[in-house]
Parts: structure tokens; sequence; C-alpha cells
């Protein structure tokens, strides 16, 4: 059996640290590519997100380069995602490859049992501690990206806090054992500490909200974090990886991370609409309360949660007085063109800071 399961940011740390653990072997998809989004694009409906478009991608090289087993996420409605696994299945089997597919979704006895099958003859405290290592190094790979986003708008000299982060990465992915981790995330921290810095400069604070995919993958927002960091602003967002896992658990669903979001959100959205809508809005809402310059808001062309987000967040932007750039995004969105605008959109968060001019956009 050789598992496969596509890229959605750090993410995969997690697959292969659990399913390494089982004893399995992992075949990775390639890093995501021009050549992933053509593959994508090609056999996808045209109408289709661009997420399932990627991920579709990400699946066809896993399986040219030998995976035989496929492990998708699902869930049911409003947003599309609920179909990803099926339509997927669908395309790829009329492409004609030969593999297995199994789905995880809401319904846990159920996700249990398919999980022990993966985990040959563990036991169920091998089975937690599986879990339990995986999801720390998910965790310490975010916060060595949160360390990257906070010092980035200071490095000196440009581009030396992703090449740090690069290797931390690295360093992160090549461990696999609890105490090799802990050697590993001591070794990543002085790593990214040891970025020269220059702190007299006082960086635009930006929130980064949106689509989990999208936000999450570097590949298909074209580096938006990396580029908004370069051009010397702070980065913070509301959606991580660690997160949506946590959400994903019926008892956490409501009382977890994304509790504080609808909380904040209600004013203008008092129920849950699908994707992360209500985080966009909710994430806003606080970053505006906290005294961020702007917001950039991240949506795949043609999805329904951040379009109903969008929407809403003309009157957020107008209520509390926040710059919102919103970046909507396909297969044929064009790095220059991405640049320009936010170049022009940390140029207006600068001369809105400097002259202290309040009012909109
Ligand atoms: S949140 Fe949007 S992009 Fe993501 S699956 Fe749902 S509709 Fe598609």
């Amino acid at each position: 059996m050789k598992i496969t399961f596509p890229h959605m940011g750090t993410i995969g740390i997690l697959g292969e640290a659990i399913f390494k653990r089982f004893g399995r072997e992992v075949i990775l998809p390639p890093k995501t590519s021009k050549r992933t989004l053509t593959l994508g694009s090609r056999y996808s409906p045209e109408f289709a997100c661009l997420p399932l478009k990627v991920t579709l991608g990400n699946l066809i090289e896993a399986l040219e380069n030998g995976a035989d087993t496929i492990l998708m996420l699902a869930a049911s409605g409003p947003c599309r995602f609920g179909y990803y696994a099926t339509l997927q299945n669908l395309i790829l089997k009329n492409l004609d490859y030969e593999y297995e597919l199994i789905t995880l979704d809401y319904n846990m006895p159920n996700n249990l049992r398919k999980l022990k099958r993966l985990a040959k003859r563990k036991n169920c405290f091998q089975i937690g501690e599986a879990f339990r290592f995986g999801f720390l190094k998910l965790l310490t790979m975010e916060k060595m990206e949160r360390l990257a986003h906070r010092i980035r708008p200071y490095e000196i000299k440009k581009g030396s806090t992703t090449k740090a982060y690069e290797e931390t990465s690295r360093i992160i992915r090549r461990t696999f054992s609890f105490k090799k981790l802990r050697q590993a995330r001591r070794k990543a921290t002085s790593l990214l500490r040891g970025v020269s810095l220059n702190r007299t400069r006082n960086p635009l604070k930006i929130g980064v909200v949106g689509e989990t995919y999208t936000v999450l993958e570097p590949y298909v927002n074209l580096e938006v974090e990396r580029k908004l960091g370069e051009m010397g602003c702070e980065i913070h967002r509301p959606v991580w990886a660690t997160d949506y896992i946590i959400s994903m658990l019926p008892i956490f669903n409501r009382w977890g991370p994304r509790r504080k979001y609808r909380k904040a959100a209600r004013p203008y959205l008092k129920q849950e609409v699908g994707g992360e809508c209500i985080v966009s809005i909710g994430g806003t809402v606080l970053y505006a309360r906290g005294g961020f310059d702007g917001i950039v808001h991240i949506a795949p062309f043609t999805c329904l949660p951040e379009i109903v987000a969008q929407g809403i967040l003309s009157k957020v932007k107008k209520e509390l007085n926040i710059p919102i750039l919103t970046l909507v995004l396909d297969e044929h969105t064009a790095q220059a063109g991405l640049v320009t605008r936010l170049e022009a959109f940390v140029d207006l968060l600068e001369r809105r800071r400097n002259k202290k001019v309040i009012g909109d956009r």
C-alpha cells in the first residue's frame, strides 16, 4: 500500500508523520507546480473551483509516481468541498488509474475503522501516539511559519527569512521521533532567529483572510504572504491547518478555534454558510479592532462562501474603517498583475498611516 493525499500548505507533514509511524509507505505528490495546475485544469470541469483542480493535479502526479491508495477528506454541504472526493474519483477512474480511495469525513466511528485498517497491527496507544506526533510536528512547522511572518518585514537582506524558513522546513520534515523533533525545533528556531534584522522599522500590519486552501497553499495564492512580507508588512492570519483539523472534530466544532471568529462576525452574519466565510468576516472584524492597517482577502474564482464574505466585508470596511483588498484567483491569474495590485495596496496603507488620514480607499 502506497498512500498519497493532496497538498494543502504544510498539512502533508501530518499525514506523512502518521502513516510512516504506522509503517506505511507514503508517496507525497511533487511540489505543486505549473504542470500540476495544467493537469488538474485539463481534466476538471471548467466551473469547478480552483482547489479541486489543483488537488486533482496533485493526485495525478502522485499516481504517476506509484501511489496506489488515495486518502481524501470529505464533508457535507453547503460548500462544494463535500463533492471533491466523489468527483475526483470519477475523473481518475475515467483516466484509467488503478487505486483505492479512502475518505475521511465527520463520521468519527467510521473514520476510526478506516484508520485502524491503515494502522497495520498497531494498538490504540500506538495509533494515538502517531496522531500526537503528527500533530506536534505540524504545530512546530506552523510556529516556524508564524515566526517567519513576524521577522520577514525586518530582514536586512531580502529573501533571507524565506531561505531560513525553507531550511527549517527541511529539518522538521526529516524528523520522525519525539526526541528528534524537540532538537529540530530548537535548531529551526535558532536558524530563524539568526536572520539579520533591522528592528527600527515599523512594519504595516496586514491580516490575510479567505478560503482555507487558497490561503494555505503558497503556489495557489502566488505566495502573497511572502510578497507582502518582503514589501515590509507583518502578516497575521486566522486560518491554520491545525485549527482546521481541530474544527473537523465534532466536539470542537462548536467550541474550537472558530468560536471567536463566529462571535466577532455575529453583527454581520449569524450562521455558517460553508467554507471559511465566517472566519473571513470575524477575522477582519478582530483585526480592524486590533488596529491593523489593512486586510487582504483571498478567494478562488466562483467560491460561493467567499463571494458571500466579499459582499459583507464591504460593509465591515465602511463601518470599521479598514482598507480591504480582495484577490480573486483562478488558473489564469498572473504574477505581474498581482504584484502591481499588492504594491499599490501597500503604498496606499503607508500613505494612510503616514498622513493619519481617516477615510476609505
Ligand atoms: S470553500 Fe470555496 S473554493 Fe473551497 S471548496 Fe468550497 S466553494 Fe470551493
